[in-house]
């Protein structure tokens, strides 16, 4: 396929996308935007005419990196304004069921906003149909790959049939445990690693209010922080709240009946008792079963000009920077900008995308599993929240030399390896000021003994 652009010949490609998930149907977006041809191929049926799956994250929490990319593919205002609810910072509750909160950015107000996963995938993918060069095909799940040749082998989940395609490019968006990468490890040189940590999660529900309204302030990320084990909440569009019990395996496993789980419970998170239900917590958490988190680090992504990870294929990280969804946005993004620097040449494109990405993937990786403990454990500590208030004054005073962490994470589009070297320095200058103005204090005490 040619077309001419400022009088140039240019090739358009045929672009191969296993998996039709979240980062999968924005990327076909970004690259039908191109000009290129682009086909879906879905391991799922059409998430769009299917009720939602229990035990999937129901929501996500969206930020600024995945906010700038659904704004390149027109989609933002969509979704942040018309579905997205605001949390402008954590609320916390503590075991008496009292709470208290903690705004992300008391500067500039900033939010992340809660989304509904299915609704999300389904808004990329219908917008999908508004291209004539993308074609979705459901039910097909990748069982071969022959990436050097971008030769790719689905079966129809339905019918059982074989499907043999070919691409000038294939891109592997098909989830944490994806078969584009399974093929990519045959390569030499090809660096993988994974992680499992000990603590699984459990999806359980608040329902709204007897009047049809929320239960809960809706403008907030709801979290019991017990030590060891946590409990969050994101508001839903319908004034539901998607709960997430996130413990180790071993705890999961103590609660083993009716009258253990409500006993934790009230131990635990008494004032979510009345909100969720004793009944409904009874049916909802023996109904599922604990999902375990994994987290992935590769490189490099590709293979010469033929074949791409992106999204959770790339990098799974754990959940507990709100990252993994915007980070695999960011994918997108940035390809995109390589596609127009290196004007579609894949080898380019793709050596670029390995060599710079993953530093930033790493560091991102790393800072979601330190998260975890910072919500679960140490955002009750003094020692925190005095951090916090020294890290919010030194932003007020300086906000473009001064960015704490979360807010470099989830407000900016820096590197995410830059927000980790910015935090280490300024680790380093709070050390110094600290240390220097103990001497000086002593200093200043004996000196005043004489
Ligand atoms: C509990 C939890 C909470 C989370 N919360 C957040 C959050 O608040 N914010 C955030 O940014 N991120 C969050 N994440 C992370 C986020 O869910 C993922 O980063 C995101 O879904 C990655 O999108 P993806 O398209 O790369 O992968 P996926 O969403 O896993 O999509 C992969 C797709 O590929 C398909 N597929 C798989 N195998 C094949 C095959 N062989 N052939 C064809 N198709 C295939 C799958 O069916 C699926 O549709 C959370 C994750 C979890 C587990």
């Amino acid at each position: 396929m040619t077309s001419m652009q400022n009088g140039q010949s240019k090739k358009k490609l045929d672009i191969a996308i296993v998996g039709g998930g979240l980062v999968g149907s924005l990327e076909a977006l970004y690259l039908a935007k191109r000009g290129h041809h682009v086909s879906i191929y879905e391991y799922r049926e059409d998430i769009r005419q299917t009720p939602l799956v229990r035990g999937r994250s129901i929501n996500l929490a969206l930020s600024v990196r995945g906010r700038r990319a659904l704004k390149d593919v027109g989609l933002e205002q969509k979704m942040i304004f018309e579905h997205g609810i605001p949390m402008t910072g954590r609320m916390i509750h503590r075991l008496d069921g009292s709470t208290y909160s903690i705004p992300y950015d008391s500067r500039t107000n900033q939010c992340i906003y809660s989304v509904g996963r299915n609704y999300l995938n389904g808004l990329l993918l219908q917008e999908s149909e508004s291209y004539d060069n993308v074609e979705r095909y459901f039910n097909h799940k990748l069982s071969e790959a022959n990436l050097e040749k971008g030769s790719l082998t689905f079966i129809k989940t339905d019918t059982k049939e074989t499907v043999k395609v070919t691409a000038d490019l294939v891109v592997g968006a098909d989830g944490a445990f994806s078969a584009v990468r399974r093929a990519m490890m045959k390569q030499p040189l090809f660096d993988f690693s994974q992680k499992y940590i000990e603590h699984g999660y459990l999806e359980l529900c608040i329902p709204a209010g007897e009047d049809d309204g929320f239960q809960m302030p809706p403008n907030y990320l709801h979290i019991w922080p017990r030590g060891n084990f946590m409990m969050i909440a994101l508001p839903n569009q319908d004034c539901s709240w998607t709960v997430t019990l996130f413990m180790p395996f071993v705890n999961f496993k103590k609660l083993d009946t009716e009258g253990k789980l409500l006993d934790f419970f009230e131990t635990y998170f008494p004032d979510s008792i009345p909100l969720i239900g004793k009944k409904k917590l009874i049916e909802d958490f023996f109904g599922g079963s604990p999902s375990s988190l994994v987290a992935i680090k590769c490189r490099p992504y590709h293979v010469k000009d033929k074949a791409l990870l992106i999204g959770d294929a790339a990098h799974a990280v754990v959940p507990f920077y709100g990252q993994g969804m915007n980070a695999g946005f960011e994918d997108c993004t940035l390809l995109d900008q390589l596609f127009q620097k290196h004007h579609d040449n894949l080898v380019d494109i793709l050596e670029e995308f390995s060599e710079t990405r993953w530093e930033d993937t790493f560091a991102i990786s790393d800072l979601a599993m330190y998260n975890y403990i910072e919500m679960r454990d140490l955002v009750t500590r003094p020692s925190y929240r005095l951090r916090k208030m020294f890290d919010d004054f030194l932003f007020w005073l300086m906000p473009n030399f001064w960015v704490p962490l979360y807010n470099s994470v989830t407000f900016t589009t820096m590197p995410y390896s830059q927000c980790v070297k910015n935090r280490k320095w300024q680790n380093k200058m709070l050390l110094f000021c600290v240390t220097s103005a103990a001497v000086l204090a002593i200093t200043l005490y004996f000196r005043g003994l004489q």
